[in-house]
């Protein structure tokens, strides 16, 4: 579903991604693991084309996007691309002035041109899938950060995507409003939603990854089974890593 070709991005002189090379099957779930500034958004954001790649390509789903290629050619791919796929944030980007359900359905009404009525019926039945069904007319102020998050997930489904990019997607919540949204991303795992993950959540990442990578300074630096990862890690920057987190 995934594969990246020697993913290179440079901002400036800054060489922020070296060479990735990384792959996610159909339907597996992959932890990126990392400290702070080892590259893990700018890779999800270059996988959705919000950065542009330096070298290297990638390919999402079969539509293959390489460094260089002639702007409109390259829009033309990403706008492809991103119909395929859902990206979840830390920050919720929910639209304030639009109630749940209408944040849920805004791009199946804007970008699919669909039905309102069938646009309802669709976002009706994900925002019960997240469960929230009884707060389809409410503000998103009205809600705790963990139903807001809850509703941007149902928002990047509606588009009925076929890949979930996630981008530490609990990092901004109250611990106790955590489980909720992992909650949510495991069911969707079960399913055989094919996701990549940045996250800080060890468990999530212990019980529900397929396989967890580990990035540092712009390079893979080990990947495994998530039980081999933790428990006999081969790297040492990778057990280092894992000790400063536990
Ligand atoms: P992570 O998500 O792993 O914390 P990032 O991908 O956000 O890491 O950042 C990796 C490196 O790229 C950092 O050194 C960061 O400062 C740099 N970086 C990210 N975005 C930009 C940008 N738009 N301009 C310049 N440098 C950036
Ligand atoms: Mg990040």
């Amino acid at each position: 579903m995934i594969t990246t070709y020697g993913l290179t991005k440079s901002f400036g002189q800054h060489e922020v991604l070296k060479g990735i090379d990384l792959h996610v099957d159909n339907s597996e779930i992959v932890v990126l693991l990392g400290p702070s500034g080892s590259g893990k958004s700018t890779l999800l954001r270059s996988l959705n084309g919000l950065e542009e790649i330096t070298a290297g390509g990638f390919e999402v789903n079969g539509i293959r996007v390489d460094a260089g290629l002639p702007t409109r050619a390259r829009a033309k791919l990403i706008r492809d691309i991103r119909r395929q796929t859902g990206m979840v944030f830390q920050q919720f980007n929910l639209y304030p002035h639009m109630t749940v359900l209408g944040n849920v359905i805004e791009g199946l009404l804007t970008v699919k041109k669909m039905r309102k009525d069938e646009a309802v019926a669709i976002g009706e039945q994900l925002l019960e899938r997240v469960g929230l069904k009884d707060k389809s007319d409410a503000y998103p102020s009205r809600l705790s950060g963990g139903q807001q998050q809850r509703a941007g997930i149902a928002r990047a489904l509606a588009m009925g995507p076929k890949v979930m990019l996630f981008d530490e997607p609990t990092s901004a919540l109250d611990p106790e409003l955590v489980g909720e949204v992992l909650l949510v991303m495991q069911e969707l795992a079960r399913e055989g939603m094919t996701m990549l993950v940045v996250t800080h959540e060890m468990k999530f990442a212990r019980n529900v990854a397929n396989r967890a990578v580990f990035m540092a300074d712009g390079v893979i630096v080990e990947e495994g089974s998530p039980d081999r990862f933790f428990d006999d890690p081969q790297q040492e920057r990778t057990k280092r890593f894992l000790r400063q987190i536990n």
